[in-house]
This record gives C-alpha cells, sequence and structure tokens, in this order.
C-alpha cells in the first residue's frame, strides 16, 4: 500500500491518504471487464475517493482488459509500435491512412474495431508494407520523420526477423506437402537462390524475384518430384507469388535497393546485382543447380513484364483459383522449359 498526501473531499484538508489497488468490473460493449482500479481511502472516515487522473487511468485499465480479452492491441502495445519507428501519435494515424487524432484516441480513450486493430498489426509484421505507406503518405510526413522510419526499418531489418516471418507462413510445407512440392522448408536456401540469381541479373525487382523462385521449384518438381525452396505460392494477378514474398526483400546480408516508383504511389524494392555474393552451392544437389542455372539463363535478359507474361500461360497458374495455394501436381508440363 502506498501513502499520499492529497486534498481529501470528505475532511476537506490535506492530509496523508492510502492509494488502493482492487480488482474491479465494468460493462463495456456488453462484456463485464475485470480489471485493477486505483483509489485514495481516507484513513479518518474510511471512505474512498479518486482523483480525474485515476480515474482515467482505471478507465484506461478497464478498456485495455477489454482489448486483451478480445484479442485486441492494448494502448501501451499501441505506442510500443509508432514507437518503433518513432512516430508521433498524428504521423502513426496519417501513414495509416487513419484520421489524424485516431491514433491518440486510441491510445487514451476509444477502443480500436477490428478494421483498424488489423491494420496496426499487420503494420508492424511488415517492413515492406510500412515501407509502402511512408511512400503513399508521401509529404504528409516530414523528411526527418521518414528518415527515422527507414532507419528503424533498415534496423529491423538486420535483427533479421524476416527468417521467423516467412517460416511461420509457410509453416505447413514438409516432405509430404504437395502445396511445397514434397520440400520443408528451408530459409538458407531461399536466402541462397537470391544470392545466386543477384549475382547475375541486373532488373530483380520484387516480381521478377517472385517469378524466378516459382520456376525454380516448379521445374525442380517437373523433373525430380521435388522444388527447392519449400516455399508455397499463390495465384495472385501479378502471376504466382511466393507466400509471404514481401519479407525476401527483408532478408539480412541481401542487398535491396528501394526507391519510390515512377507514379510514386508505391515504392520498388529490387535485388542489387551483387557478383561478390558468397553463394553457398554446397546446400543444393547437383540437380537442383541445374535447374537454378536453367532459370537464371531462361530469364536472364528478360523483363519482369515479359516474365509474368510467360508465367501467365502456365497451367499451374491457369487452372488455379484466385488467391489459392498452387499445387506442383499442375507444375509438370512447363510451358517456357518445353
Ligand atoms: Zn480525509
Amino acid at each position: 500500500m502506498r501513502e499520499e498526501v492529497v486534498f481529501c473531499p470528505f475532511c476537506e484538508i490535506e492530509h496523508t491518504v492510502n492509494l488502493v489497488e482492487t480488482p474491479a468490473q465494468n460493462e463495456i460493449k456488453g462484456q463485464l471487464i475485470n480489471y485493477v482500479a486505483n483509489f485514495f481511502v481516507c484513513s479518518e472516515t474510511g471512505e474512498s475517493f479518486a482523483t480525474g487522473g485515476m480515474i482515467d487511468v482505471s478507465l484506461l485499465a478497464a478498456r485495455d482488459a477489454y482489448r486483451a480479452k478480445n484479442d485486441l492491441l492494448t494502448s501501451s502495445q499501441i505506442k510500443e509500435i509508432r514507437n518503433k519507428f518513432s512516430l508521433t501519435q498524428d504521423e502513426f494515424s496519417i501513414i495509416l491512412g487513419f484520421g489524424e487524432k485516431q491514433i491518440a484516441r486510441y491510445e487514451t480513450k476509444h477502443i480500436q474495431d477490428i478494421v483498424h486493430n488489423d491494420a496496426m498489426v499487420s503494420f508492424e509484421q511488415s517492413l515492406y508494407g510500412v515501407m509502402q505507406k511512408l511512400w503513399r503518405a508521401g509529404n504528409k510526413i516530414k523528411k526527418t520523420t521518414q528518415d527515422k522510419v527507414i532507419e528503424a526499418v533498415n534496423l529491423l531489418i538486420s535483427q533479421n526477423q524476416a527468417e521467423n516471418c516467412l517460416k511461420n507462413i509457410n509453416a505447413t510445407s514438409s516432405e509430404k506437402n504437395i502445396l511445397s512440392g514434397k520440400t520443408a522448408f528451408c530459409f538458407n536456401r531461399i536466402k541462397n537462390m537470391i544470392k545466386f540469381f543477384a549475382k547475375d541479373i541486373d532488373d530483380m525487382g520484387i516480381t521478377k524475384t517472385n517469378k524466378l523462385f516459382f520456376y525454380s521449384d516448379a521445374l525442380s518438381y517437373q523433373k525430380f518430384g521435388k522444388a527447392i525452396s519449400g516455399l508455397q505460392y499463390v495465384k495472385d494477378t501479378h502471376g504466382a507469388v511466393p507466400k509471404g514474398y514481401t519479407h525476401l526483400t527483408e532478408i539480412k546480408g541481401l542487398d535491396v535497393l528501394v526507391e519510390p516508383n515512377r507514379d510514386n504511389t508505391q515504392p520498388t524494392f529490387t535485388f542489387t546485382k551483387n557478383p561478390g555474393y558468397d553463394f553457398e552451392a554446397s546446400l543444393f544437389s547437383k540437380g537442383e543447380l541445374e535447374v537454378l542455372e536453367l532459370v537464371k539463363n531462361k530469364f536472364l535478359n528478360t523483363s519482369a513484364t515479359k516474365t509474368s507474361a510467360i508465367m501467365h500461360e502456365e497451367e499451374a497458374y491457369l487452372k488455379t483459383k484466385d488467391l489459392d495455394t498452387i499445387s506442383f501436381d499442375l507444375c509438370k508440363n512447363l510451358k517456357a522449359f518445353k
């Protein structure tokens, strides 16, 4: 129990009172929520009272208890996310496309809806998405803040959360799963496949990279009944894309150039050509190395647009429904490698 000297409304003088924490219950949005409330107890009269600030703290505790119970970010978790990127409440609101004062409300008075909650959760989960939203916000975010966000993104990339993200998204990949080409997810192979291609290819933007992965895995499956990376592929409007592909550009130790796009709405991510990469050939079988070589040579001088167009003609793409995971059963007759 803590003691404080405050003005007591019962004795109408300042004196020492006890600060008490007690379990309380409140109804929020139709649910009974248990939380911890703070108040003072006057030792003279035994009456309890709270100051305005304490009531706010208790209400915040009640709202956070509601959030925790309903799997929503608490006010301090929201604050933590924006602090990670050195953003003020207003800046975080703008970047997320909310009303300018929305984050301030969430950190103090209001409970966020699920749509806004998920937008904040996924903001943190995709560094690619962070950069995308930063470019979109354009000059609504000051240059110094932009630099701080970019610095934070680079720091997080160096902490290498990409591996965990990719692994979680492709968690069902296994030697038995046809959706991963009967191959278990292997981060080291994925990283080295990028090194392999980026040693020689000039324009390895994310679109082209996605296709290089798809063809490497599909061709390996066609030849040996086993894909290489253990990634799964989804039918996207741009063709087959590895699940969680945006994290590919976040892998530590790879050189990525981030630039604003020509129409300035979205940034582009390109693996920089780096002949100095120490590609670990021993991770791959002789047959797999041949496949990687075939894929590289096939698309070495093919533009991303043309590469996508070729991919769109594949049975694996045509016979899969939008946003479904592509089965490697459909990768046995690749047109590009006839
Ligand atoms: Zn008193």
